[in-house]
């Protein structure tokens, strides 16, 4: 479907083609009025000293037309762009949902990636929960259900949040490896299939260890502190046990102290671990491991190119907990290919016998460039998104019924069914990576393939980010260029 959309000024389209894709999902947005043939989304907008005005149609094909006309007093001269900015969303958000004749969105307004930051920033201001709760329903245009969720995930998330004055002294990291023993087949992610460990990882290795090691010269220098590691990938338990120790000591030499408080390590594939690499990790410090089976169903995973089956599954929670690792998380999706509410039910069952401390909650989502989108396609797959949210409300009654709690979550752009991905936890067992890198209040030093880096000012938890080539070669060539980039940002901080 194509819609042309004709914004004044043309700035506006930054602010207001999102909701266009929301209202018309899979459209292609044309940045011109168009003829009679296509549907014409007008937006017009002028601002006069204190009073902006604007205007709005949308004209479709067979005929409908809808218009809107609103006025505006801006209450201060310095918000004035925001403001406006708002305004025109808002405005635009409404027509939009005229024009369908159904809300476009469940998050209303909110189509960015960290909704929770939001709150959060409300929160800061002393605001009271239930007029946060009034803010986002009023004037984001959530829906009642999604407000809650986004109150209660801040609300259990917040004591992990740091002061400013930690926030400057203390950061995360994060380790990318990017290499997985095979391609999923929903993913998209363009690291690498190993095909030959000594050619490809070796050199990877070096980079890394060069990395590694600069990052903590300037760490330092200027006495920052570990508050918690994240090794993921990728699968980062492909590599060989004595690579893994290896890397693990560096790690432990560099920059763990008494103040870090976490290690995960992602071994995404059950079949990657073993006893002996877990020793590895347990003796390195690590006491988070994400063991990630995404469908308890053995149909599921072979379909979807997990080398893996629901067997090998539990076994390797099993040799995580009897060597001792702390907490254990899970990750799941919903929506694979072949599973409805039956197979949801019989996953939860089976993960919920495990006991896991973490669980979370992923949506499936269209990702070109993989083999899924390629096969599939993507109405079928949005097609299969729809009953979807059946899946993720399932899992959070279950998860919650048995003691669990949301503590972060995520979306991903033009998220179908108003949905999110959502970590939870036991109480007690979060893991303050994934709330430092989600609610983006802590700077996160990401280094390895693909990994990205966050600075965050913390006088007013502005950010700027940096990020590595998921590409194996490009990193390797890349690498000074990568290590200069993040250590001029680190030093712009303080
Ligand atoms: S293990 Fe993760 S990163 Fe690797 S192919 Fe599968 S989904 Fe992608």
């Amino acid at each position: 479907m194509i819609i042309h959309c004709d914004f004044k000024p043309v700035e506006l389209y930054y602010s207001l083609h999102e909701l266009v894709r929301l209202a018309f999902p899979g459209c292609q947005i044309i940045q011109e009025k168009g003829g009679h043939h296509a549907t014409v989304v007008h937006i017009s907008m002028e601002t006069l000293e204190k009073l902006a005005v604007i205007r709005g149609a949308v004209f479709s094909p067979e005929g409908n037309t809808i218009l809107r006309e609103e006025y505006n007093f801006r209450r201060s001269e310095a918000e004035t762009d925001d403001e406006a900015r708002w305004f025109a969303r808002r405005f635009t958000y409404q027509l939009l949902c005229q024009h369908i004749d159904k809300n476009i969105n469940s998050y209303g307004l909110l189509t960015g990636v960290r909704p929770v930051k939001l709150v959060h920033r409300f929160l800061d201001r002393g605001l009271s929960k239930r007029d946060i709760a009034d803010i986002l329903q009023d004037d984001y245009m959530l829906n009642q259900e999604k407000a809650a969720l986004l109150l209660e995930v801040a609300e259990n998330n917040r004591p992990f949040l740091l002061t400013p004055e930690k926030a400057k002294k203390m950061v995360s990291i994060y380790i990318g490896i990017p290499f997985c023993p095979s391609r999923c087949y929903y993913c998209s992610f363009p690291g690498a299939v190993l095909k030959d460990y000594d050619s490809e990882i070796k050199p990877f290795l070096q980079a890394l260890y060069i990395e590694m090691n600069r990052m903590a010269d300037c760490l330092q220098e200027q006495d920052i502190s570990i508050q918690s590691v994240y090794i993921g990938g990728g699968t980062p338990t492909v590599l060989s046990a004595k690579d893994l120790e290896e890397m693990l000591d560096l790690l432990n030499s560099r920059y763990i102290s008494h103040r870090t408080q976490e290690i995960t390590v992602e071994a995404g594939r059950p079949d990657t671990l073993d006893p002996g690499k877990l020793k590895i990790l347990k003796q390195a410090g690590v006491d988070r491991i994400c063991v990630n089976p995404q469908s308890m169903n053995d149909s599921t995973l072979k379909l979807i190119g997990r080398n893996h089956n629901q067997e090998g599954v539990v076994r390797s929670i099993e040799w995580v907990r009897e060597a001792g690792i702390r907490q254990i998380n899970m990750d799941l999706i919903v929506g694979l290919p072949g599973e409805k509410l039956p197979e949801n039910t019989s996953t939860a069952d089976e993960i919920l016998k495990l006991g896991p401390e973490n669980v979370t909650v992923h949506t499936l989502s269209f990702k070109r460039g993989s083999e899924m989108a390629a096969v599939e396609g993507k109405d079928e797959i949005d097609d299969r998104v729809r009953e979807v949210q059946t899946g993720v409300e399932y899992f959070s009654c279950k998860l919650r019924e048995a003691g669990y709690m949301p503590y972060y979550m995520y979306r991903q752009k033009y998220m179908k069914a108003g949905m999110e991905n959502t970590g939870y936890t036991l109480p007690g067992q979060e893991c303050l990576y994934n709330i430092q890198m989600i609610e983006e209040r802590q700077t996160i030093i990401g280094m390895g393939g693909g990994a990205a880096s966050k600075f965050i000012n913390t006088a007013d938890w502005k950010l700027t980010s940096s990020y590595n080539p998921k590409d194996p070669a490009a990193y390797c060539e890349s690498i000074e260029k990568l290590i200069k980039r993040k250590v001029d940002k680190l030093w712009a901080l303080n």
